[in-house]
């Protein structure tokens, strides 16, 4: 199976922490501008529908870019060129110096894979801990806000409905369900949707990675 190697993918939600932080990888090296000219020349591999963010400065979400970006052996957001160029953020020396060398980019194959092995390795030893601990205290945090917008939601949907006779249909369950419906106020089908609760989740990370400015 052909495969592309991903870099510069990094943290966007408090669920995924495997992926490095910028902040982690900032340095100096003087040929980060020419490679932020290579990753800007990319080709278009995929287009979403949501703009990236900056996880170190306030920049408008649209410059970020909505695509990954390819050069036929290599996968990259497009807001990659951003971190390099305004905050010295470091790649890979195996991808700087193919960069360097400025080989003509091309369209991978359909079904080509992509591998974060070589990313994630390379970004492992260079955690700061201190950030870690602060992405882990920002989880506990979204935990404990998800949890108490849940009770609340709950005790409203008792409030508004009532109690009814039956028991709830959710096998295991137990409880009565609410009046005119067939569950319980815990498991209304709205309380399957985790996003309903984790409104701070995105501003509690982005706090987190501020920790080391
Ligand atoms: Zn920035
Ligand atoms: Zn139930």
């Amino acid at each position: 199976m052909p495969k592309l190697y991903g870099i510069g993918f990094f943290i966007s939600s408090l669920r995924d922490p495997d992926l490095p932080a910028p902040q982690e990888l900032v340095g100096h090296d003087s040929r980060l501008s020419l490679v932020a000219d290579y990753l800007d020349a990319g080709l278009v591999h995929t287009r979403y529908r949501g703009y990236s963010w900056c996880r170190l400065c306030d920049i408008e979400y649209s410059e970020m870019g909505s695509a990954d970006l390819t050069d036929g052996i290599w996968i990259w957001p497009e807001g990659l060129s951003h971190y390099l160029r305004h905050h010295s953020v470091l790649l890979p020396e195996p991808f700087l110096s193919h960069a360097l060398a400025a080989p003509t980019q091309s369209m991978p194959p359909d079904d080509a894979t992509t591998d974060f092995e070589l990313w994630l390795e390379w970004s492992r030893p260079r955690r700061i801990s201190r950030l870690r601990e602060s992405l882990l205290a920002a989880q506990s945090e979204d935990d404990r806000l998800a949890e108490a917008a849940r009770s609340e939601r709950i005790a409203a949907n008792e409030a508004k409905h009532g109690i009814g006779d039956g028991v709830c249909i959710r096998a295991g369950c137990g409880r009565p369900h609410l009046t005119g419906k067939v569950f319980c106020s815990h498991h209304l089908p709205e309380m399957s949707i985790d996003s309903t609760f984790h409104v701070h989740s995105h501003r509690l990370l982005k706090e987190a990675l501020r920790c080391t400015n």
